[in-house]
């Protein structure tokens, strides 16, 4: 098996497994409890806590932990409008974003809000003087993702952010779902307030994630109860999900510092792969993420080409996971392009940390003959 779909979701590390079964049966206790087995389940919490910040060189932040990048993306959005609605009404994003972020600012217009949407470049990231241009006193937030989920282009995070700092009094919100674990990544000294990921984007459990927000700053909850994690998110934590989600993120950048150089070799050889291939049109770059490929086969379907290759048993997928089963189209295609037949033909191929040579070969000979086949 070939599984080049870890933009979706990755396959969950071993390690990452034995330390959810040592875990839940050893730290079962609720970390709120006053007793000693609470205490115990505490402590391992915030020490999960404290490595993932420290892991993101995020001293100057806090760390809540949610149930995936979704969640972490809306507790940003809402909870900081609501917290300082009195800064302004009008907040920037791009049209790159991630649904769970993009619909959550859309939704907003009916509460009054004014939304700018920063159109894509041929980068495939958005324009920093557009940005610039967008930015205006009653700015209250701007919404960035650092690399697109579905082209891999990378939005210069740190240079926008400088720019929002100069020029507004906005607060900034950054979705690094594709880039956490798989590029370096550092909050020391960053412009960024907010931070959102999920961790089983990098080998980590379905159903993790969490908020990296400065510690400045406040949010009202989105979800109320108990008042568990400072009173951000409540209900019981999930001490294990906590704990896998700390040793997913350092096994993650250990293996990404030793495997990056590795992968950047592997970009040459997909983009002349699937280039030697007739009516291949790319639509992400090569100054993308090498983790995230994403070309349009000219006559050729992309489910057809999806299940040709499954029967492989390589697995790609056509637009994002999130929104392939409603939408006929990219996005992020048809922002970049223009093109309804190349968003609508576009297909994606994403790598991991343990994607090997050898996988890109077997994909690009399978390629090749489930191309000659179905045309
Ligand atoms: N943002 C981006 C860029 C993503 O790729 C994803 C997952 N496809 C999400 C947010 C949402 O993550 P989750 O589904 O784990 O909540």
């Amino acid at each position: 098996m070939i599984y080049l779909d870890n933009a979706a979701t990755t396959k969950v590390n071993a390690e990452v497994l034995d330390t959810f079964q040592k875990v839940q049966e050893n730290f079962f206790g609720n970390p709120h409890s006053l007793h000693t087995l609470g205490i115990k389940a505490e402590s391992l919490l915030e020490q999960s806590r404290s490595q993932i910040l420290s892991l993101l060189q995020a001293e100057a932040y806090r760390c809540i932990f949610t149930s995936g990048a979704t969640e972490a993306n809306n507790l940003a959005i809402r909870g900081l409008l609501k917290r300082y609605a009195q800064r302004g009404k009008h907040i920037i994003t791009s049209m790159g974003e991630h649904p769970s972020v993009l619909s959550t600012i859309m939704s907003l217009i009916d509460e009054g809000y004014e939304v700018t949407t920063l159109g894509i470049e041929k980068t495939g990231t958005i324009n920093l003087d557009e940005l610039k241009a967008a930015l205006r006193e009653d700015t209250i937030l701007v919404s960035l993702m650092s690399v697109n989920n579905e082209l891999g282009s990378i939005t210069p995070i740190e240079e926008a952010g400088q720019i929002i700092k100069e020029n507004s009094g906005a607060f900034y919100h950054v979705d690094a779902v594709q880039q956490i674990g798989k590029l370096p990544l550092s909050l020391k000294e960053s412009t960024i307030d907010m931070l959102s990921f999920s961790g089983h984007k990098f080998h980590g459990l379905k159903g993790s994630g969490a908020l990296i927000v400065k510690s400045k700053i406040n949010l009202v909850p989105q979800i109320t109860g108990g008042d568990q994690e400072e009173g951000f998110r409540s209900g019981t934590v999930d001490v294990p999900s906590a704990a896998c989600l700390a040793k997913a993120l350092r096994l993650t950048t250990e293996r990404m510092t030793e495997n990056l150089p590795r992968l950047e070799n592997l970009r040459e050889r997909i983009y002349s792969g699937v280039s030697e291939n007739e009516g291949i049109t790319f639509n992400s770059t090569k100054e993308g993420s090498p983790y995230i490929y994403n070309f349009s086969a000219k006559g050729a379907q992309p489910e057809t080409l999806l299940h040709g290759l499954a029967e492989k048993e390589i697995y790609i997928s056509t637009i994002s996971a999130c929104s392939s089963r409603s939408a006929k189209e990219s996005r992020p295609v048809f922002e970049l392009t223009k093109n309804r037949e190349r968003a609508t033909t576009s297909v994606r191929i994403s790598l991991s940390t343990y994607t090997q040579v050898s996988d890109i070969e077997e994909f690009l000979g399978a390629l090749k003959s489930v191309l000659q086949k179905i045309r």
